[in-house]
């Protein structure tokens, strides 16, 4: 007889960034290494119909799916800790919801009827946990984590459907909330009165939850323990401390584990489940915080004081350098800074290499392009991601070609030299939302390239976000100065890849490979790009 999918919910109480989204990768991971098969579902209470349209600012970095997905930066979380399905059915907001159910009642699907929270809205967000198990048919087990903090207005109808999803699936469903318990120095003691308000909260709903996760600065005591439990209804081994990590968030399963988190998720839920095995990922962190040299990355951006804005180029840096055995220290630049400077020497100098990440819009260009001839002319390393490329090929245009205003139309609609244009298929399209080129696509590499080295293979597939690509009527006269177009859209004649000849590293992609980069296999291209900024003078710890 086949098993019944199991449901683990993730809330959230007191504040928000509490690390809900790590939490439920970790948990996710940590089954995953007791042999189950997991997928994973974010449901975000705003209105917007995907983050796609938000400011980096707002929101922090947009992930994209293979299928062309715009998510929450949470599922890059369940990329790099995971292996679940990701697709555009992996993240659900309140905007998907309503826009579901207010078509539907245009079509006259509800005729005659009122149409309500209850039961509408909430039946449509149970369809779409359903619909979250079906991406691969193997799945045992879904984790649901539900945006937003217990006692927001906006994520009621969110905690009130999974209340019924789990009175209709008693034995197939558990809660886990993930609270703050903050010491009060002035007092010298921790505080269980915010986690006891959170998880009143939550019983009004109708939800008491199985296991309590605690965010706390130091392991908990047992008697702080015994007070949660007691308040909150919940065995006091279920009550688990998740404490700061010392050195990397991928220590998280590693302390979850330690306190027998994913043991208990099984045996509540019934589930038939493995020894746990966690001797790579455990490898890999040992690996990590036994450097042996130090490298310094700058990134050049225009988002860089927000500090999830890059969250996945800051990974993927970070999985290529533990590869390496190197300590990574990251410097943020903002591109605007660097104008205002006068001296991209002065600006930015004593990086071991650079990147510049994807953005939009004209502002921080100028800042990047003199961060690209930086790179170019002292021959440092320079990786272009989306952008970044676009950049590359602009400071090329004016500085090796002499087009002196070459442009991206993006930028200067009027530019005589237009090397980086509007993509054909975008001519005509006016809405913001979701109409970007969008997802996986395959690209064909060329032989003898930097690109052909990174990858080891001739056909690649990578994520896109843009609008803009070179411009092919370019191609040539680049070619013939020294750019290589080392990727090209399998069977099109897009640009996805292009490298500088005789320069020891400096290559840009079309497409965003940093969203596939993971712990135990950085990213091909950050990889040798961390390569390449290690054979250039690096301090050695000794
Ligand atoms: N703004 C550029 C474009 O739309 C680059 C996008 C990006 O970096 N993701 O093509």
């Amino acid at each position: 007889m086949q098993e019944s999918i199991k449901y683990i919910f993730v809330t959230g109480g007191v504040v928000s960034s509490l690390g809900k989204g790590l939490t439920a990768a970790s948990i996710g991971n940590l089954l995953e290494s007791r042999g189950l098969k997991i997928a994973m579902l974010k449901f975000d209470p705003y209105l917007n119909v995907d983050p796609g349209t938000m400011n980096p600012f707002q929101h922090g970095e947009v992930y994209v799916t293979d299928d062309g997905g715009e998510t929450d930066l949470d599922l890059g979380h369940y990329y790099r800790f995971t292996k679940s399905p990701l697709s555009k059915a992996s993240n659900v907001t309140s905007g998907q919801i309503y826009e579901t159910v207010i078509r539907r009642e245009r079509k006259g699907d509800y005729l005659g009827k009122t149409v309500q929270v209850v039961p509408h809205i909430t039946d449509e967000i149970k369809a779409r946990i359903l619909r979250a198990t079906e991406q691969e048919e193997s799945t045992q087990v879904l984790i649901v984590e539900i945006g937003g903090t217990v006692g927001d207005i906006e994520s009621l109808p969110f905690l009130e459907a999974i209340r019924q999803f789990r009175y209709e699936r008693a034995h197939d469903c558990i809660n886990i909330h993930l609270t703050y318990v903050p010491y009060l120095k002035a007092a010298g003691e921790v505080k269980t009165k915010p986690t006891q308000h959170s998880v009143q909260a939550l019983r009004e709903i109708g939800i008491i939850p199985d296991i309590i996760l605690c965010r706390c600065e130091k392991a908990l005591s047992e008697e702080i323990k015994a007070k949660i439990s007691l308040f909150c209804n919940v065995p006091q081994e279920a009550v688990i401390d998740e404490k700061d990590v010392e050195q990397s968030i991928y220590e998280v399963p590693i302390e979850l584990h330690k306190q027998g988190l994913d043991l208990m998720v099984c045996k509540k839920l019934q589930l038939s489940y493995k020894a746990s095995d966690l001797t790579e990922w455990e490898a890999m962190l040992q690996k990590k915080f036994h450097p042996k040299s130090i490298l310094t990355i700058g990134i050049v951006g225009k988002y860089t004081e927000h500090q999830d804005a890059y969250k996945s180029v800051f990974e993927a840096l970070y999985h290529a350098a533990a590869f390496a055995s190197v300590k990574l220290e990251i410097r943020s630049f903002e591109s605007d800074r660097i104008v205002e400077n006068g001296s991209v020497d002065k600006a930015i100098e004593g990086c071991d290499g650079y990147v510049v990440p994807g953005g939009f819009g004209t502002r921080g260009w100028e800042g990047k392009l003199l961060t690209a001839r930086y790179c170019r002319t002292k021959r440092i390393p320079y990786f272009g991601l989306c952008l970044g490329m676009q950049v590359m090929l602009v400071e090329f245009a004016r500085n090796v070609l002499g087009l002196s205003e070459a442009h991206s139309t993006e930028v200067d609609s009027n530019t005589p030299d237009p090397v980086v244009n509007l993509l054909t298929e975008q001519e005509g399209i006016f809405e913001k939302g979701g109409t970007m080129r969008l997802g996986a696509y395959l690209c064909e590499i060329a032989p003898n390239t930097l690109a052909e080295k990174a990858y080891g293979k001739k056909i690649i597939s990578e994520r896109h976000r843009h609008r803009y690509e070179f411009n092919n009527k370019y191609k040539e006269l680049f070619e013939s100065k020294g750019m290589i177009f080392s990727g090209r859209l399998d069977r099109g004649v897009l640009c996805e890849i292009s490298e500088i000849k005789d320069h020891p590293w400096m290559l840009g992609t079309q497409f965003h490979p940093e969203l596939k980069s993971r712990p135990l296999h950085p990213h091909p291209l950050f990889r040798d790009f961390i390569a390449a900024a290690m054979f250039r003078d690096c301090e050695t710890i000794k």
